[in-house]
């Protein structure tokens, strides 16, 4: 054990040198978008709960109803008793929200990744992959054992050179829809055309799209015109929809077959009936009122226009608003001054994002007052001249 104890002090000592070690911070939430911090009500500027629906009373009701009708555990995988008809609609109505012929659930939006490329993806496979795609689509494709090659960023040109340079019977595109730390969109249009020109099969990760952009939150699919059928699309519950999960939506055979197929989905328990339940309430809510992301494209744009005024251009129209900072030392110092005013935006830091660009992931949510956005630019702009 002596060789184990001293790896674990000497890994954890020198990430703490280079400002890169993480610690929990316990915040107890008072609202969609504020928390207690130490015993402070801060205003959160970080969170994925990009809709506000984790605090929709619609919502806590269904998931209450559930919770006492169902148990608070589902008992088993699906495929053994975990199966209810609350899985089965939440499917249904993802499947519908989609345009897709039909949804499979899982655990998280992390567990959906790896199950995908695991079970789709083979050793003598090649997938291509953009350069900032998440660890979940990175450790699925690690996983599948297949070759990975990874793209410049959005970059249609360099994916065409490097489909030239590994040839391939089976090969695979992996992107993220909206790209988590950045905030940015794949072009898919480019993509699919690539796909259908080399028979490629493309698979995106719209965790951060659904419910935040295109046509009443439907996603990033939406937003450009390009049909489900196209792509294997992977997704998750637990942002703009508030609840917990993750799920792959696409035609029937690939549903049959990652069910008979996807041990991440197998071999595991389903989700909790409280949770489903609250994410069909999500869906019903975005389906009844697309008012709702038009509130937070405004407080998006109300946003991004105030980081202009303070210099900082962040395009795009997400509700994802990268500051690129540098160094950890210099993140971690602008989410200090931030945090002394009430205002909670933790620094993100590599190997989460490329060393030296080190950020302040600033995310807005529907649930945010102008008056909230508007306190945060001003103490930035504070926190930018005093650093
Ligand atoms: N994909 C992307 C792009 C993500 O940002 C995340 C969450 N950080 C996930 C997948 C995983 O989703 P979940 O939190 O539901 O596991």
């Amino acid at each position: 054990m002596d060789w184990l104890q001293g790896f674990l002090h000497g890994t954890l000592e020198e990430l703490e040198l280079a400002r890169l070690k993480r610690q929990l911070t316990p915040l107890i939430p008072v609202g969609p978008v504020r928390a207690l911090w130490e015993g402070r009500e801060v205003v959160l500027f970080c969170s994925n709960n990009y809709l506000g629906l984790t605090h929709d009373p619609r919502v806590i009701a269904r998931a209450q109803e559930a919770l006492t009708k169902y148990g608070a555990g589902s008992g088993a995988a699906r495929l053994v008793s975990g199966h209810t008809p609350l899985h089965q609609a939440l499917e249904e109505a993802l499947a519908r929200f989609k345009g897709a012929a039909r949804a499979l659930l899982f655990p998280t939006g992390y567990t959906a990744n790896i199950a995908v490329l695991s079970a789709l993806v083979g050793r003598h496979d090649i997938v291509f992959c953009d350069r900032l795609c998440h660890a979940s689509l990175l450790d699925g494709v690690l996983l599948s054992g297949a070759k990975l090659v990874r793209f410049q960023h959005n970059d249609p040109v360099s994916l065409r050179r490097l489909l030239a340079a590994h040839p391939g019977r089976r090969r695979f595109v992996v992107t993220e829809g909206v790209f988590s730390m950045d905030g940015d969109m794949a072009p898919l249009r480019e993509l699919v055309a690539l796909a259908e020109e080399f028979s490629l099969v493309v698979v995106v990760d719209d965790a951060h799209g659904t419910g935040t952009v295109g046509p009443g939150g439907r996603g990033v699919l939406a937003a450009q015109g390009i049909s489900p059928e196209k792509v294997i699309l992977t997704g998750t519950l637990s942002k703009a929809l508030g609840s917990l999960g993750g799920f792959v939506a696409g035609p029937a055979v690939l549903i049959e077959y990652l069910t008979n197929r996807a041990r991440p989905f197998i071999f595991t328990t389903a989700l909790p009936p409280a949770s489903v339940a609250s994410a069909i309430a999500a869906i019903e809510i975005l389906e009844a009122e697309p008012e709702l992301v038009e509130r937070l494209a405004e407080n998006a744009r109300l946003m991004r226009e105030g980081l202009t005024a303070l210099g900082i251009s962040v395009p795009g129209e997400t509700p994802i608003l990268p500051l690129i900072l540098g160094t950890p030392e210099k993140a971690r110092r602008a989410q200090e001054y931030l945090l002394a005013r009430g205002y909670y935006v933790p620094a993100i830091r590599p190997p989460t994002v490329p060393p030296g660009t080190a950020r302040l992931r600033i995310t807005v949510s529907a649930a945010h007052t102008k008056e909230e956005i508007a306190g945060f630019l001003a103490a930035l702009r504070e926190a930018l001249a005093a650093a």
